[in-house]
């Protein structure tokens, strides 16, 4: 019988790998992770964890215009960004240390590098070659970027949350929940968002009657929508951006933020080294099981492009590797209706 350096091995410390390897030595396997950049992902280090935190931040604005009718008197509210975003990323860096040592306590070996496959079993990772009996693809997706020319004047959450400065006008591109949430976040930190949307109404694929209400009510906060249209070019002129868009308007802005999708990360793994095939919107394709067609290397998460959310990506498609599944032949399959969901938005659809 094939002796592998581990019983798993888990490409991306997010929240899918994170899980699966952590209940996976706790089964007894022998598993390493392999992360090329923070242990946690992109929920914990740039997504939902540093996210949520801006949004309680931008709500204070509102607090404080609602204080002096209450009788508080505050003087003038500003808010300080470097501080913020400081704290913001101390309390990642806190708690990119708690999943450190989780892993650490489970027993997961934690290998710093990127892994990309040689062969069916086989792993890069480093200067390593490392084997593995199960394979699990936890690589996350990543955001799109605009197809117009220029498009590296813009940013995306990834780099939003390291800002030097606030600017003093941004547009943010985007109709999904990143964008709807960024653009109350900006807004709310006092920054002029203008919201350029493809489509008529953001939040496609929500109840249309909250995707209204939210619309109405962001406007009504003094977010500007431009919609049905995306950008032509976009260039500097000095200090200012100038986007060209394709209905023929040019909107001057200080900044411009893309979250207009995101994609699976399955460029440059060696995929085709491991006889893995893709999908859709280069997802990795698997079965109800989150197997591949390969049926040792198992796929969860945004790189599989189902749900991409964190709950769905920790539990519900989290598949236990061989050998340990034998040992837990109870564990819930991946069901793949939409599971409840929400957005931190600022003014909220309800109370
Ligand atoms: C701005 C933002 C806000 C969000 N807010 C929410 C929210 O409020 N609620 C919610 O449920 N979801 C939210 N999400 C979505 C959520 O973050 C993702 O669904 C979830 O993190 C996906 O987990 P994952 O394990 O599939 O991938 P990730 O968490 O992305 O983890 C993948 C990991 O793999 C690593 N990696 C990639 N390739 C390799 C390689 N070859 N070798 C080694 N490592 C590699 C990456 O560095 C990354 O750390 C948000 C996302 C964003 C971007």
């Amino acid at each position: 019988m094939t002796a592998y350096d581990y019983d798993l091995f888990v490409i991306g410390a997010g929240s899918g790998g994170v899980r699966a390897a952590r209940i996976a030595a706790g089964y007894g396997a022998r598993v390493a992770v392999a992360e090329e950049y923070r242990v946690g992902g992109t929920c914990v280090i740039r997504g939902c964890v540093p996210k949520k935190l801006l949004v309680y931040a931008s709500h204070m604005a509102e607090e404080f215009e609602d204080a002096a009718g209450f009788g508080w008197q505050a003087g003038q509210a500003a808010v300080d960004w470097a501080t913020l975003r400081d704290n913001v990323q101390n309390e990642v860096a806190r708690l990119n240390g708690l999943y450190i040592q989780t892993l650490d306590k489970a027993g997961v070996d934690i290998l710093p590098h990127r892994a990309t496959f040689l062969d069916a079993h086989t792993l890069q990772v480093g200067d390593r070659q490392i084997t593995a009996r199960t394979i699990l693809i936890a690589t996350g997706a990543r955001p799109a970027m605009p197809d117009c020319e220029g498009e590296a004047l813009g940013f995306t959450s990834n780099e939003a949350f390291h800002l030097d400065t606030l600017p003093r006008r941004m547009i943010i591109a985007g109709g999904g929940y990143i964008s709807t949430e960024f653009a109350g976040i900006f807004h709310g930190l006092g920054v002029e968002v203008t919201n350029l949307y493809r489509g008529d109404l953001i939040l496609k694929g929500w109840d249309r009657d909250i995707r209204e209400r939210i619309q109405a009510a962001y406007a009504a906060k003094g977010v500007r929508f431009h919609l049905n249209t995306v950008f032509r070019k976009i260039e500097r002129q000095g200090e200012t951006l100038l986007a060209h868009l394709k209905d023929g308007t040019t909107l001057e802005t200080d900044a411009i933020m893309y979250a207009i999708g995101r994609k699976p990360n399955t460029r440059g793994l060696g995929l085709e080294a491991a006889g893995v095939t893709l999908g859709e919107n280069e997802a990795v394709a698997v079965n109800a099981a989150s197997q591949t067609n390969v049926p040792h290397i198992y796929a969860v998460g945004d790189v599989t492009d189902r749900v991409q959310l964190t709950p769905w990506r920790s539990g519900r498609d989290m598949p236990l590797p061989t050998p340990c599944s034998a040992a837990s032949p109870g564990w819930p399959p991946m069901t793949p209706s939409r599971p409840p969901c929400s957005a931190s938005r600022r003014p909220p659809a309800s109370a």
